[in-house]
C-alpha cells in the first residue's frame, strides 16, 4: 500500500528533476493555495493574514503567512531543493568526429555515491537561458527520456571491481549518449523541449537525472525508495505541515534552499544573507523598526529540516550504539556536540514538545564519536541569524545515491509534526521559561 501522502511524494519527486522544477513544483502548490507570488524589485505591502512567496534565482524559494493580529516571533523550516548528481559542461558533448561514441561532458555536483549512477538510463533536466529581442529569458528543460548510460567496465576487465574502485569524474563517469554522429545533440533536445530555437540560447544549466520511478517496497510494503529522498521528502514533508496548519500568532515561514549539497555558499544559498534579509523586509513591511524586527527573532524558531543516517542493516557498527535512528521510528532529532547540527538541550526540548502534542514518536541522530558527520542548513543559516534552531529529518539508508531508501511510515509523522509546529508561536516569559501557543 503506497499511502495517499507517499503516492503525492512520489509525484513531487517525479515533477521535481532539478532544483528549478522543484522551485516551480512548490510555486504551483502554493499558488493553489491561494498564496500571491511577490516581486524581489517592487515595494513589498504585506498585510495582515496574506499569504506570499518568492523565489531566488529560480532554485530558492521562501513563504510567508502573516497573521491577523500583532506576530510574535517567526516560525520556519529550511529544507534544500538540490541532490547529488552531474552538471553538463558549457560545452555538453563530444563530437562524433573521430570517434564513434558520443559522450556528455559532466562534472560532479555534490557528493555523491558514484557507483549508484552506472548501469542505469539517465534523463537531462534543468534550465536553458535565451535571448529574444534582447530580453534574456529562463525556461524549464525536462528531458523525461532515456538519453544515456554510465557503462561499467566487465568484470573480465577489471577483476578488481568488487574489491573496491575508485572513480574518476574525468574518465570512468562520463555518460555515452550515442553511437555515431546521427543523433540530434542534448541542447538540440533541449531547445525543442523548451519550445525555444536552440540558436538563441546563451546559456544553461543542466543536470543528469535518475528516471527510476520511486515505489514501496519490502514484504512487508516497509520501504520507500526513490530518487532525491534527500531533500525533497522533508521539503514536501515541510511544504505540508506550512500549507494545512492553522493559523498562527506567529508569522510562519517556509524556506526551500538550493545549493546545500556544496556547502550552501551561494547568493540563493543557507549561507547568504538571504533569508535574515526576508525577515527583516517582512518586518518593515508590516510597520515594524529595527527593535521591532529584533524583538520578533527573540520568540523565533527554526526546523532545518534534512535527512539523517539509519542504522545500516549490514553496517550497525557505523553508527552509535546508542544515538542511531531507524527507519519508521518517526522524526529524527540530530545532534553534533560542535554545531554542525544546531540542536541543543533548550531547542530539543522544544521539538519534543511540538512531537509530544502531535502524537509524533521522535528519535535521536548522534555519528559514531570517532567520525566526522555532515553539516546542513541550520548552523550555516544562524551565522546570519541568531533564533532557536533544531536539526531534524527523517532517517534514512544510502545517502547520495541515485536512489535511496526511507521508511513508508515517516513521510505522515513529519507531516504531522510541521503542522502542529505551524500553527503554534514561542513564548518567552520574562523568567526565561519557553512554551508554545
Ligand atoms: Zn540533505
Amino acid at each position: 500500500m503506497l499511502g495517499t501522502l507517499n503516492r503525492r511524494l512520489l509525484e513531487f519527486i517525479a515533477a521535481s528533476p532539478s532544483p528549478f522544477h522543484t522551485v516551480d513544483t512548490v510555486s504551483a502548490l502554493l499558488e493553489q493555495d491561494s498564496f500571491t507570488p511577490l516581486s524581489p524589485n517592487e515595494p513589498w505591502q504585506l498585510q495582515p493574514g496574506g499569504r506570499y512567496y518568492f523565489t531566488v534565482n529560480g532554485s530558492s524559494l521562501i513563504a510567508l503567512r502573516i497573521p491577523e493580529g500583532t506576530p510574535t516571533g517567526f516560525t520556519m523550516s529550511a529544507a534544500h531543493s538540490d541532490s547529488p548528481t552531474f552538471k553538463l559542461k558549457e560545452h555538453p558533448q563530444t563530437t562524433a568526429a573521430g570517434h564513434a561514441y558520443v559522450q556528455l561532458q559532466t562534472e560532479r555536483y555534490g557528493g555523491m555515491l558514484m557507483a549508484s549512477w552506472l548501469d542505469r538510463p539517465l534523463g537531462v533536466a534543468g534550465r536553458v537561458l535565451v535571448e529574444k529581442q534582447g530580453r534574456i529569458i529562463s525556461r524549464l528543460v525536462h528531458l523525461d527520456q532515456d538519453l544515456a548510460v554510465i557503462p561499467s567496465v566487465a568484470i573480465h576487465m577489471n577483476r578488481a571491481a568488487n574489491d573496491g574502485f575508485k572513480y574518476n569524474a574525468a574518465v570512468d563517469t562520463l555518460p555515452l549518449y550515442g553511437v555515431g554522429g546521427d543523433a540530434p545533440s542534448v541542447l538540440t533536445l533541449a531547445a525543442e523541449n523548451a519550445g525555444v530555437a536552440e540558436k538563441d540560447i546563451v546559456g544553461h544549466d543542466l543536470y543528469l537525472t535518475c528516471r527510476t520511478r520511486g515505489t514501496v517496497a519490502g514484504g512487508d510494503d516497509s520501504l520507500l525508495l526513490a530518487p532525491r529522498l534527500d531533500d525533497l521528502s522533508c521539503a514536501f514533508g515541510c511544504l505540508e505541515g506550512f500549507i494545512n496548519a492553522d493559523s498562527s500568532h506567529a508569522i510562519t515561514v517556509y524556506c526551500l534552499f538550493d545549493n546545500e549539497e556544496t556547502g550552501s555558499q551561494s547568493k540563493q544559498g543557507a549561507g547568504s544573507t538571504l533569508l535574515r534579509d526576508t525577515l527583516r523586509r517582512t518586518a518593515f513591511s508590516l510597520g515594524m523598526d529595527e527593535e521591532g524586527y529584533q524583538r520578533l527573532l527573540s520568540s523565533s524558531f527554526l526546523v532545518s529540516a534534512d535527512n539523517a543516517h539509519a542504522k545500516h542493516p549490514n553496517h550497525p557498527e557505523l553508527s552509535d550504539s546508542q544515538n542511531a535512528p531507524i527507519l519508521n521510528g518517526g522524526v529524527v532529532i540530530k545532534y553534533n556536540a560542535n554545531q554542525h547540527y544546531t540542536t541543543d538541550g533548550v531547542t530539543a526540548a522544544l521539538m519534543r514538545s511540538i512531537c509530544r502534542i502531535a502524537e509524533v514518536p521522535v528519535q535521536v541522530f548522534a555519528n559514531r564519536s570517532d567520525m566526522a558527520g555532515g553539516s546542513t542548513l541550520g548552523s550555516i543559516a544562524n551565522t546570519h541569524m541568531p533564533v532557536r534552531t533544531v536539526d531534524i529529518g527523517l532517517a534514512q539508508l544510502a545517502m547520495h545515491s541515485s536512489y535511496e531508501t526511507m521508511g513508508s511510515a515517516d513521510l505522515p509523522y513529519l507531516v504531522e509534526a510541521m503542522t502542529t509546529l505551524y500553527s503554534k508561536s514561542l513564548c518567552v516569559d520574562n523568567d526565561g521559561s519557553l512554551y508554545w501557543a
